[in-house]
């Protein structure tokens, strides 16, 4: 069997960079940009007024304290003139600084009475509140660089540069199949024997945190079935997410299914806890992930393997985050320990308090922790204080 890491490598060795379509911008938070975006005009555009208040010319302060009110320059009208250096114009943050002043003293600084303004205090200077034309970025300036995850800020940048169309990774569409006859839809009222598919559910949302909307199914434990129906959806989908059916059980169809369909398998268990029965397969373009059914195996599995073969679709290298553990923890088998942990940060450092469980299908507790920690096979003791490779579940974005 292999190890983690291997098996990530065996997927990256399998995934290939995606294309990219242009959409409108209002879709466009959390994909992947790829173009290169220039500013079509300086940041600022001119020079902006930073506060309410007044504006001055800076070298009458060596000479008075109070300034006679001209006229207001409000944000959003075309730039003023201060006529007499010795007067003041009132102007409103946004607003163009007017012209033959450049200074600007906020309200908090002084009082107004009778259109004359009055300094309070004395400590200012030139330019203090005033944000220079082009100071930001230049005209023609590269602002954001393809491969850059759209984020609120990002999505701030591509809509003051005027991009009403904006050119992005593509997404695979995606089929989350559930399969195990013992599982009924989550309206229904589960028999004794029977439980609710939530697994679908779970990975659906996870997908949904990186934009992409999956369609889901269900499978029954049957290979003839199977067959059809997942012959069909390799048809329709560039990618189909299984959870069970993957291990060594009398009704665990999938890996031979896979190979009657000629899906070549290039992973089929990995040395971890939980998720030990992962599988990986491609077929031509597209690609087959088959989690075990234990929700903690599906969802560690998900999020180290699918995002791992994602993020090279989208020509992403993201880096690993750390921890420290924050109870000592010992686990005897060769095997990655996938640690389910609650994390927390203090005197700057991320701690990770394991969430105690009844095993991977314990889905109570895996709500209860927000990542887990992966501790390597060949130690057996992890002390508290020691550092090791945290993944979160839950983090909008890659
Ligand atoms: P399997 O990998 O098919 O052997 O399933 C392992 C365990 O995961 C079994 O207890 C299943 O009932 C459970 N399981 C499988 N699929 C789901 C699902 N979609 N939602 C919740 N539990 C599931
Ligand atoms: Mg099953």
């Amino acid at each position: 069997m292999i190890r983690v890491s291997e098996a990530q490598e065996i997927l990256l060795k399998f995934s290939k960079k995606g294309p990219t379509e242009r959409i409108p911008f209002e879709n466009c938070l959390n994909r992947m940009l790829a173009e290169n975006i220039f500013a079509d005009r300086d940041a600022p555009p001119f020079d902006r007024v930073a506060m309410d208040g007044i504006a001055i010319q800076s070298d009458q302060l060596q000479i008075r304290q109070q300034f006679v009110i001209e006229d207001i320059q409000a944000a959003g009208q075309e730039q003023k003139s201060l006529n007499n250096p010795e007067n003041c114009l009132e102007v409103m943050t946004g607003a163009v600084l007017p012209a033959h002043t450049d200074c600007v003293i906020p309200y908090e600084k002084l009082t107004i009475k009778n259109g004359v303004a009055r300094l309070i205090s004395t400590d200012h200077k030139a330019f203090q509140n005033t944000h220079k034309k082009g100071i930001d970025a230049k005209k023609g300036e590269q602002l954001l660089s393809s491969g850059t995850w759209i984020h609120p800020g990002v999505k701030g940048v591509l809509a003051t540069t005027g991009h009403t169309e904006v050119e992005v990774a593509q997404l695979p569409k995606v089929m989350i199949c559930s399969t195990g006859d013992e599982l009924v839809p989550i309206q229904n009222t589960p028999l004794p024997h029977q439980i609710r598919r939530s697994n679908v559910y779970m990975l659906q949302a996870a997908l949904k945190d990186l934009n992409i909307e999956a369609h889901t199914t269900h499978l029954p434990d049957d290979k003839e079935q199977l067959n059809a129906s997942i012959g069909k959806l390799l048809e329709e989908y560039d990618l189909l997410m299984f959870s069970g059916a993957v291990s060594k059980g009398k009704y665990d169809f999938l890996p031979d299914v896979f190979e009657e369909l000629g899906i070549q398998i290039h992973i089929h268990g990995v040395k971890q806890k939980p998720g030990k029965p992962f599988l990986f397969g491609t077929k031509s373009t597209k690609s087959i992930f088959g989690f075990p059914g234990n929700p903690s195996s599906t969802l560690v599995c998900f999020h180290l393997y699918f995002k791992c073969w994602f993020n090279h679709y989208l020509g992403n290298s993201p880096k690993s985050n750390y921890a420290y553990l924050n109870k000592e923890v010992t686990f005897k088998k060769p095997l990655t320990n996938h640690l389910l942990i609650k994390s927390s940060f203090e005197d700057g450092k991320i701690l990770a308090e394991p969430v105690i469980n009844s095993g991977s299908g314990d889905l109570v507790h895996l709500a209860l922790a927000d990542g887990f920690l992966s501790l390597p096979p060949e130690k057996d003791t992890f002390k508290k204080g020691e550092l090791f490779p945290i993944t979160y579940f839950h983090q909008t974005g890659l």
